[in-house]
């Protein structure tokens, strides 16, 4: 039998950076779902009722359905590293990610941290996640089993290191040999999932061997339906060690081009500091960008030149970036997008926010034929935010003139503490009910 959810409904039928007309609220919305998890219908409830022949209602009174939320950049080994005090990123990673991320050579401490990762996330109303993986493959096959058996769409691969470096403990570092045999396995697995993706994840220039970066080439060329993910121009320290050491370079993107790492299934975490030639060939591409607020303030690494990207039409996604990052909730991110922007003169509206949370980030991710909005078809993928859970939140909307001006509100005042349930294909992943 279907369902209707009821409640306020919040998406974007367009891109808001091209379109004004693209964000739609719907007041006493209906959400109509078939049995399967897909969108049969959504509208007025007034208009919607009257056509659904029988179904379950669930009605969540004045609280938000909003598409559920896509987090296009998190480290599952880093899920008990965050808010690590000190430095920016090369010393922080030295210092306190890489000790973290070796405790996952314990499969029970791998296997118990997938199950509370991948809950930590659909608390959040995150519905798909884009993730370096452990080194310990265990800890992967537990990652995707965690979201195999929770319903989150997980886009996934163990991140890859095999040069040795000062500061990196051997136990992180892998062979080739055994990434592909590790690789394959979860590709195969992935095959037969509909929510599972894998990620073919080299964690920057500077980690992986010639050998390795080849690896990674013939993998997602042998496996179209991969994506590969990759760090790029975050911290400049970062870039002049990596122009170091690729010295026939011009740029930090040529490192990966030279081995046919940038294609239209590639995600560059962060491009905080890009050339015009780099954001250029990118777009040519097709390649996406994910742009990780908190973890950019957090530690200092530079202000996003969002603009720059919008301009070339690049696809761009958010992400959290734990542990760098200091909330697992893509929407609190949200709110460090803002001021980021506002830092270089720009002011977003609820719009163009909430469209990088959700229908921006699945064309980027390139799964926006199946979420990130209420269209018809797509799967019911969303989350409900309930304001009457926050006094303060509650009041301020009161004061809003109109419902744009509430969702401006909730996106910087609301927190995942007001979620109230979250949904991936229809069914409940998280909440009660
Ligand atoms: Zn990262």
């Amino acid at each position: 039998m279907s369902t209707v959810y009821l409640g306020t409904l919040a998406h974007l039928k367009a891109n808001p950076f091209e379109n004004p007309d693209a964000l739609e609220i719907i007041e006493y919305g209906a959400l109509w779902v078939d049995e399967k998890g897909a969108i049969i219908d959504f509208g007025k409830r007034s208009d919607i009722l009257p056509k659904v022949p029988e179904a379950w209602i669930e009605d969540f009174d004045d609280a938000w359905l909003i598409p559920g939320l896509i987090d296009g950049h998190i480290h599952f080994p880093q899920y008990f590293a965050t808010a690590a005090h000190g430095g920016q990123l090369l010393d922080w990673l030295v210092q306190s990610i890489l000790p973290a991320e070796t405790a996952f050579a314990d499969p029970v401490y791998g296997k118990d941290a997938a199950k509370r990762f991948v809950k930590q996330l659909l608390s959040c109303g995150t519905t798909t996640a884009m993730v370096f993986g452990s080194q310990f493959h265990h800890a992967n096959e537990a990652l995707f089993e965690a979201a195999k058996e929770s319903g989150l769409r997980l886009i996934a691969g163990a991140t890859l290191m095999d040069s040795p470096g000062e500061g990196i403990p051997d136990s992180l570092l892998q062979t080739p040999k055994q990434t592909l045999a590790d690789a394959e396995t979860l590709i195969k697995l992935c095959r037969d999932e509909p929510l599972l993706h894998y990620a073919i994840t080299p964690r920057y220039a500077l980690s992986c061997s010639e050998e390795m970066m080849r690896l990674c080439a013939g993998l997602l060329h042998d496996h179209p339906e991969t994506y590969l993910q990759t760090h790029i121009n975050e911290n400049r320290n970062e870039i002049e060690a990596v122009l170091g050491h690729f010295n026939q370079c011009k740029d930090y993107l040529e490192a990966y081009e030279h081995y046919g790492l940038v294609t239209d299934r590639t995600v560059l975490a962060h491009n905080i500091h890009p050339t015009d030639g780099e954001l250029t060939r990118i777009a040519q591409a097709g390649c996406a960008v994910c742009h990780c607020p908190s973890s950019n303030l957090y530690l200092g690494s530079g202000l996003f030149p969002l603009s720059r990207h919008v301009k070339q039409g690049i696809g761009i996604v958010l992400g959290t970036d734990i542990g760098a990052g200091t909330s697992f909730s893509i929407w609190r991110n949200l709110s460090d997008a803002y001021k980021i922007q506002q830092l270089q003169g720009q002011s977003l509206d609820a719009a163009h926010l909430l469209y990088l949370a959700t229908l921006g980030g699945a064309k980027a991710l390139r799964l926006d034929h199946e979420t990130g909005n209420f269209a018809m078809g797509k799967s019911a993928d969303f989350f409900v935010l309930d304001p009457q859970e926050y006094d303060y939140l509650a009041e301020r909307l009161r004061h809003c003139q109109n419902l744009d001006r509430q969702l401006f509100c909730l996106l910087h005042l609301a927190s995942e503490r007001q979620i109230e349930a979250t949904f991936v294909r229809g069914r409940r992943v998280y909440g009660h009910g």
